[in-house]
């Protein structure tokens, strides 16, 4: 298919690969933050192809993943209410709460509908006036615009029974709050291509300067992470720290100028609870005032949940990247994407169910493929 598979072409991978093994004097440790390439480097091998020493540890990538446990009970709460028609994208209803899911909510009776949309969810607040029609506005800076802008029309038409569940993060404030660790292990970062096609990267050069760490702004096929990896480990070789961009055919450094006008004139920043991780200071978008009628936390008085996650699950060490599902005792034997414990199995671009539906750990391994031996193609 023109687009994909001339990033999937199969010869050109194998040519990175030898060059990634070629440039490689030693161990490395690198870092994507992007489920969507979480998931393609643990389905294609990307990351067992390396050189001896050169590891992918993968970070809290995952929107769904990230979205805390309370604000999962917010909306399952939220979404029992008789007057309410709850909508979300359809990969939040099997997101376990507390004690239920919307999906099994959906099935005792609620009105949970899946959008495709913020402005798709607005449309049924104009259809239904006489109910509240709420919609879960989850994600990175990249479903941020067209939530805005539902907010935005919602307050420009005067729908007064709409409103939005917030829980939107930011990935620059994670990556900080990894490099601040004293456990870290990040040397480089492959940074999201979607998220900087928003944002641009200038927020990433303040952040390679001052830890002094490689970011490589990446795309999501094959050889756009095998070329994102390859330029990171030419700096670390060279001893630089700069933001390159690997994903040069959507991003530009200062990102898309009218989306960010979008986001800031609904959204502010303010500090964000992270599943798995904890608080994060200045790492979400907020409401701001002019537009806090919209927030359905305060129209419906669910500000006080508090919740805790299972007592087998390792999210936080698994979101970090100081372990890996295969370390969890629970990966395979009690948690698995049909009956997932934690976070990061959750959704399919998690790392737990990224490794469960590659087969890792569960006997159903995938052969490597037969590569060209390195010194045959220098
Ligand atoms: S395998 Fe399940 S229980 Fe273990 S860390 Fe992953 S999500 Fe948590």
């Amino acid at each position: 298919m023109k687009y994909l598979d001339e990033y999937r072409d199969p010869v050109l991978a194998r040519k990175l690969v030898a060059e990634i093994a070629r440039v490689t004097t030693r161990p490395w440790t690198l870092m994507e933050v992007c489920g969507g390439q979480t998931h393609t480097i643990v389905k294609q091998g990307i990351d067992e192809s390396l050189p001896a020493g050169v590891r992918m540890i993968h970070g809290p990538g995952c929107p769904v993943c990230v979205t805390p446990l309370e604000q999962v009970d917010k909306a399952l709460a939220i979404a029992a209410r008789p007057d309410v028609i709850f909508t979300s994208y359809g990969d939040m209803l099997r997101v376990p709460g507390s004690t239920t899911d919307l999906l099994s909510l959906k099935a005792r009776g609620a009105d949970v509908r899946i959008v495709y949309s913020p402005l798709d969810a607005l449309k049924v607040a104009l259809a239904h006036p006489d109910r509240q029609v709420v919609f879960f506005a989850v994600g990175f800076e990249t479903t941020a615009p067209a939530n805005a802008m539902a907010v935005y029309q919602a307050a420009a038409l005067g729908v007064d029974n709409f409103s939005v569940l917030v829980s939107h993060v930011l990935v620059p404030p994670a990556m900080e709050a990894l490099l601040s660790s004293p456990r870290n292990q990040v040397q480089a970062f492959l940074a999201a291509g979607h998220v900087c096609a928003v944002m641009g990267w200038t927020e990433y050069e303040p952040i390679a300067e001052r830890y002094h760490v490689p970011i490589v702004v990446t795309g999501f096929e094959p050889l756009d992470l095998l070329e994102g990896i390859l330029m990171a480990i030419v700096q670390l070789e060279e001893g630089r720290a700069d933001v390159e961009n690997q994903y040069a055919r959507a991003v530009k450094r200062d990102g898309n100028p009218l989306a960010q006008e979008t986001i800031f004139r609904v959204f502010e920043i303010g500090d964000r609870k992270w599943r798995g991780v904890g608080m994060i200071p200045a790492s979400g978008y907020h409401l701001k005032p002019e537009f806090a009628r919209f927030d359905a936390e305060r129209r419906f008085h669910v500000e006080g949940i508090d919740t805790r996650e299972h007592p087998a699950c390792i999210a936080g060490a698994i979101l970090t990247g100081e372990k890996t599902p295969l370390e969890c005792t629970a990966y395979g034997v009690l948690c698995s994407p049909q009956k997932p414990l934690g976070a990061p199995m959750v959704s399919s671009e998690g790392t737990c169910a990224a490794f469960y539906s590659a087969g890792r750990g569960i006997g159903l391994e995938p052969r490597p493929l037969p590569m060209v031996a390195p010194e045959a193609l220098r």
